[in-house]
């Protein structure tokens, strides 16, 4: 026998066999065997049909016990070349399941699984066209009475929700709303998504004036459809309105405005919802089997309410109205709070010849939006990033496998290096009162 050292690929690949093995022949004790105490596994929705995250032998053997039976994997495949650095091996996987197709990662530490992510694809049955799969678009030939594409487009949009019922209704039609839609659209599946605004992208086009995504583009794709390579990296707020309304009608979402969903229950005899829809001033029942609320979580305005607020004779709103700082040139402007809108509110105040104070009440997250994106962004949403073959799509694997319990360690690394990085952005904050605390936004520092 050759004694030359296994290879981070050999390691991989010969733990994904001993471990497809024991799952196969249903030996629980020998699958959590190759585990190491600390570990994790995170799974989206291919063994629990959930999103899960189990921690530790005792908390994966648990739920093998409950779930390998329906489940059935199989197949277990590196997928690549698997990589090693500062002693923890990691590789890209697939697998498949009765009912699925998955992918995944796994970091190993020795011979055993420190961290296990196992992520659904596909349903086996339920596909999406696409590549060699895709629609003809034409049908040759001659037909009596033949519908092109916009006559059908037209005939869908006006039955579905009045003589045909939806299988899925969306409420909320902002970026979540939308990304999902695609994905049911592409299924097949009749959905229609009901917004309140008058126009797809109007919960950003509505906000105030200098408003750009804190988020750089390769961190904001939607599905099927990436911007393209000279898109800005930081969209501008109604740029972004018009990307989700094209979006909409390349993708023939279902896609109904000025439509407020003002109830909703579930009827348990007919197993459906009945949602009642206020669709431009006309009432409409949709009843769909399936519910998703994508109603957001940054849409309500949560408005304090301070003592002498009825006598202040100034203006007062909450950010999401606030109309743009040209309104306040010369005048005397507070804003309550210190983050993200705060900072862009301020500014733009600033630079209208406003004069204007920020309260903080307490500490908060501040870094550099160039240190966020070299420090912790960078490594997974960025050119470089992509030069080294970091998809948006691996990035978001890459950020899915890590669990929670274990992300505060990548964080203080990466505050530690943004604190050394900046000593004097840091120390300037402090003498106007700033409080600060030890922790960036990143989401993302590995
Ligand atoms: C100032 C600001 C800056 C932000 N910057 C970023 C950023 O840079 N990057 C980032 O990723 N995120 C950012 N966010 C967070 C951003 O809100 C979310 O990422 C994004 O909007 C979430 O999309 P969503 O579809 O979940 O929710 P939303 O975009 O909020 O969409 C929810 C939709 O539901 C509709 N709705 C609600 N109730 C009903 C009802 N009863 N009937 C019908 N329709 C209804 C609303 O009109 C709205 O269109 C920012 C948020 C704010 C406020």
């Amino acid at each position: 026998m050759s004694d030359r050292a296994i290879t981070p690929t050999e390691r991989v690949s010969n733990w994904l066999s001993t471990f497809g093995a024991a799952l196969e022949t249903g030996n629980i004790q020998a699958a959590v065997a190759q585990f190491q105490d600390d570990c994790y596994w995170r799974d989206l929705v291919t063994f629990t049909w959930n999103i899960k995250t189990v921690e530790g032998k005792t908390a994966v053997a648990e739920m093998l016990d409950m779930q390998l039976d329906h489940v059935k994997p199989t197949n277990w495949r590196i997928d690549g070349e698997a990589n090693e650095a500062a002693g923890v091996t990691d590789a890209w996987i697939t697998f498949e399941t009765g009912a699925a197709r998955g992918n995944g990662h796994i970091r190993m530490k020795g011979d055993q699984c420190w961290t296990l992510l196992t992520a659904i694809t596909e349903l086996k049955g339920f596909e999406e066209p696409r590549g060699p799969t895709r629609p003809k678009g034409v049908a040759h030939g001659a037909f009596a009475e033949r519908k092109n594409w916009l006559e059908r487009r037209q005939q869908e949009e006006a039955e579905l929700g009045y003589s045909k019922q939806p299988y899925v209704v969306i409420i909320g039609g902002g970026q979540g709303g939308i990304g999902l839609g695609a994905r049911l659209k592409r299924l097949g599946i009749p959905t229609i998504i009901v917004e309140k605004n008058e126009r797809p992208g109007d919960s950003w086009r509505k906000r105030y004036k200098s408003l750009c995504l804190h988020d750089p583009v390769w961190y904001d794709h939607l599905p099927y459809l990436p911007f393209p390579d000279h898109w800005p990296i930081f969209s501008p707020k109604d740029k972004i309105g018009d990307w989700l309304e094209m979006y909409t009608r390349v993708m023939e979402l279902n896609y109904w405005t000025s439509s407020e969903a003002r109830s909703a229950r579930y009827n348990d005899i007919s197993e459906e919802w009945e949602i009642v829809v206020d669709r431009a001033g006309e009432e409409v029942i949709l009843r769909p089997k399936q519910l998703v609320l994508s109603t957001g979580m940054s849409g309500v305005p949560n408005m304090p309410n301070f003592p002498g607020m009825d006598t202040f004779k100034g203006e007062q709103f909450h950010s999401s109205k606030f109309p743009g700082g040209d309104a306040y040139a010369g005048k005397r402007a507070v804003v309550i709070g210190s983050n993200n809108s705060a900072h862009d509110i301020c500014a733009d105040l600033w630079e209208h010849g406003a004069d204007v104070t920020m309260l903080q009440r307490s500490s908060t997250h501040i870094a550099r939006s160039e240190s966020l994106m070299d420090l912790a962004l960078g490594g997974l949403y960025s050119e470089q990033a992509l030069a080294n073959g970091i998809t948006t799509d691996k990035a978001d694997m890459i950020f899915a496998s890590i669990p929670y319990k274990i992300m505060h360690d990548s964080r203080s690394r990466c505050m530690k290096r943004w604190r050394s990085a900046m000593p004097s952005f840091t120390g300037n904050l402090k003498p106007p009162g700033s409080g600060l605390i030890g922790a960036t936004t990143a989401r993302a520092c590995l």
